[in-house]
């Protein structure tokens, strides 16, 4: 098997560290991962410069530009093959309910899902800089072989968010549904030295709703969270309301 890694924390992150010590049970693993912290860039694709990859290690490039650009060089460039599996992170912090939008970890497991490849994100659910990125990558691989010996569903990947706790205090994995947070109050709005009005978008509590068979419900109660996500935003149920409307 041969295993494409990737996050957005950096290619020195501990979590990517542990998440290929840990894959290396499964196959063979190369990194293609950006060369500093690419936390929140979403699905960013870096077109209006040229990208370069530096090979690290046998098989370990850094490249500076976004995760989504990662798995496109990996893929199309820097890898002689196609993986047969794209694994992203393990993220330092969660990626839980409506932040799945922002986050170069899951959309580069979008990016390998647009190219037809099965594909993972894991993420740490931590404040801090994490402490148990080995348990987490010891699901991972549980994971991964699951997916490569059933298949993943079409156009489908895997959410996961595993709590920062020893393996043996981890609960089990559950199927789960994205949640929802409320983002009010996240703005610091301030004065600078020389009296011009400043605004940072604070990091926030988890303030995530409790809804019952959410990944926020799994990973507060300390189960392992995994839900299945397709890249089809479109709203079933609204087509037809909208097709009322007198300009269509
Ligand atoms: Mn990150």
């Amino acid at each position: 098997m041969k295993i494409l890694l990737t996050n957005d924390d950096g290619v020195h992150a501990p979590g990517l560290k542990a998440l290929a010590e840990a894959m290396t049970a499964l196959g063979e693993v190369f990194v293609v991962a950006p060369d500093r912290e690419q936390s929140a860039v979403g699905h960013a694709l870096t077109l209006h410069h040229p990208l370069r990859a530096n090979r690290i290690d046998e098989n370990i490039f850094a490249v500076d530009g976004t995760p989504t650009d990662c798995v496109n060089l990996g893929i199309h460039s820097l890898l002689s093959f196609k993986p047969d599996i794209v694994v992203s992170g393990i993220n330092r912090g969660a990626n839980l309910g409506d932040d799945i939008t922002y986050s170069g970890t899951v959309s580069a497991a979008m990016e390998a899902t647009l190219m037809g490849i099965p594909a993972i994100a894991v993420s740490l659910v931590t404040s801090a800089e994490g402490t148990n990125y080995d348990a987490a990558a010891q699901f991972a691989v549980k994971l991964a072989a699951a997916a490569q010996k059933k298949g993943l569903p079409a156009d489908t990947f895997l959410n996961v968010n595993v709590p920062d706790l020893p393996g043996e205090r981890i609960r089990p994995p559950l199927v789960t549904i994205q949640g929802k947070r409320s983002y009010e109050g996240t703005i610091i709005d301030k004065v600078d030295p020389r009296g011009r009005n400043y605004y940072w978008i604070g990091t926030v509590d988890l303030n995530f709703k409790d809804i019952e068979g959410s990944d926020y419900h799994a990973v507060s109660r300390g189960h392992v969270s995994v839900t299945p996500l397709h890249l089809d935003l479109t709203n079933y149920n609204s087509i037809a309301l909208l097709k009322k409307w007198d300009i269509f």
